[in-house]
């Protein structure tokens, strides 16, 4: 690790060979850091295509709505609608021949973006604005409720409090007695052992909240932070329909937005046709999801954190701010956005191709199952090793937390997971493109290690240091 000393900066600036021999250091750290991350979900196979070297020398920025030109003309807006047409078609929100329908763009941040302005525009959507598709403002009474299970992204609590929106645990106590849980309000809705949500609970929490007239908001996830399962977007959203009723400009009822941030990008590609919507019950491509959002970062590798936002053009809430200073509106939450990025993904999309997605997808799953399959092994004689099944179409694999040494050998992070009624600390693997056989290897072997899963503490002082083993 470099000291913070050699890094300050004077008046004096740094010497070139100085600068280059601390860049180098610094490169070396992370590379050899990058031999052995296994446990977040950013794939480290970043290629920069040299053709796209020279843009470098630009400020090309996106200015608002990616959809209108705009008076900055230093951009590539282009690229930015070439990316999201793509993703429209991915995802089910177009056919290659029907006019668009679709509204979105390349965050200036990664899903955590895509997730506050999903819920900005459910919020004010169902509080009755003024929108694409409909052109008159309506009164609501009731606040719309946000209904989101224990495995939401942190983001999702964080987007409710910037934009002040009422959870179904804040509202539920005004209102009666809570229908899940027991009756308590506090707690959160539960999902399986996979990360999905109780379906159940779901469905009796959003019955509660429409049968007392609020209009609700529904996060479901495609590929969750810890475990990699899903929702099953399909099944769900079929049997919520009844209840769920029908949008009309008049009655606003509800929102569902699906945070895809992981699977969204590459669970189509293990499909045999990517872009055919399927009718199995985790098929996240359903009419009712009004908006997506992803982190393709995460996914295809890319040297910095950027998103995909999409959702249905008619229930886009107009932007009445059209400043003249850019000349279009300004749509996103960010006023800028580095047109970098969707140069990147378009290089990347066009130079993969379905065949070479596909491929990924694949391999990523290939190694998955290989490590789970190894760490299964490994648990016959590991007595304190528990191996948790794979979600289908997930790419993560969780396991019993090992020594610290060793989540921090390989980066692994850590949660609480409920195991048949007793909460355990689990670590996961993400396998993503940059992870290689070589590397799983590699952990499997410091896995087998008897000691793999105690934290041995080293005393420093002599006169403390027990080899006998009495004091415990
Ligand atoms: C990573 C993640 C996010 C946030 O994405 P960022 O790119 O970090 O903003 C949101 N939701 C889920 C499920 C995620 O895994």
């Amino acid at each position: 690790m470099m000291h913070s000393e050699h890094l300050a900066i004077s008046g004096q600036g740094l010497s070139p060979a100085k600068k280059e021999a601390l860049l180098a250091d610094f490169f070396n750290e992370m590379s050899e850091k990058k031999q052995n991350f296994l446990g977040y979900q950013t794939n480290q196979d970043v290629s920069f295509s040299s053709s796209l070297q020279p843009f470098l020398s630009l400020n090309l920025l996106n200015l608002g709505d990616g959809f209108e030109d705009g008076s900055y003309e230093i951009n590539a807006k282009q690229f930015e609608r070439a990316v999201i047409d793509y993703y429209a078609r991915l995802w089910g929100f177009s056919s290659p021949f029907s006019p668009r329908r679709y509204w979105g763009h390349i965050t200036a941040m990664g899903s955590t973006e895509g997730n506050l302005y999903a819920l900005w525009n459910a919020r004010d959507y169902l509080s009755g604005y003024a929108v694409e598709g409909y052109q008159q403002e309506v009164y609501v009474q009731k606040p719309p409720i946000a209904i989101f299970s224990e495995a939401a992204h942190y983001s999702i609590k964080k987007a409710c409090q910037i934009l002040g929106l009422t959870t179904f645990n804040k509202a539920g106590p005004f209102l009666g007695t809570c229908p899940i849980n027991q009756g308590d309000w506090q707690q959160a809705l539960a999902t399986k052992e996979s990360g999905a949500v109780k379906e159940g609970d779901l469905y009796k929490l959003t019955e509660f909240f429409v049968e007392r007239e609020y209009p609700v908001i529904l996060i479901l996830n495609h590929g969750t932070t810890f475990s990699g399962g899903s929702d099953a977007t399909r099944r769900i959203l079929n049997h919520l329909k009844p209840i769920l009723g029908t949008n009309t400009e008049q009655d606003r009822r509800y929102w569902v937005h699906l945070d895809g941030a992981l699977s969204a990008n590459f669970s189509p590609y293990l499909n045999d046709d990517p872009f055919a919507i399927t009718q199995d019950p985790y098929e996240f491509r359903h009419p009712d999801v009004m908006s997506i959002c992803s982190s393709p970062y995460k996914w295809i590798g890319a040297p910095w954190a950027c998103g995909i936002f999409l959702m249905h053009e008619q229930y886009k809430v107009g932007s009445s701010h059209r400043p003249a200073y850019i000349a279009g509106r300004d749509s996103t939450v960010s006023g800028s956005r580095q047109d970098i990025y969707a140069l990147y993904l378009w290089e990347r999309l066009t130079t993969l191709g379905t065949q070479g997605l596909k491929k990924i997808a694949l391999e990523n799953e290939h190694n998955a199952h290989y490590l789970h399959q190894q760490l299964t092994r490994l648990a016959r004689f590991q007595p304190n090793i528990t191996v948790m099944p794979k979600p289908n179409g997930s790419n993560i694999v969780r396991f019993s937390t090992p020594n610290d040494k060793i989540n921090r050998q390989f980066s692994l992070a850590q949660d609480d997971v409920d195991v048949k009624g007793k909460t355990q600390r689990m670590s996961h693997v993400v396998v993503l493109s940059h992870v290689k056989r070589n590397m799983i290897d590699a952990l499997l072997h410091e896995l087998s290690s008897p000691y793999a899963f105690k934290n041995t503490q080293i005393r420093q002082h002599p006169l403390t240091v027990n080899y006998f083993g009495f004091f415990k």
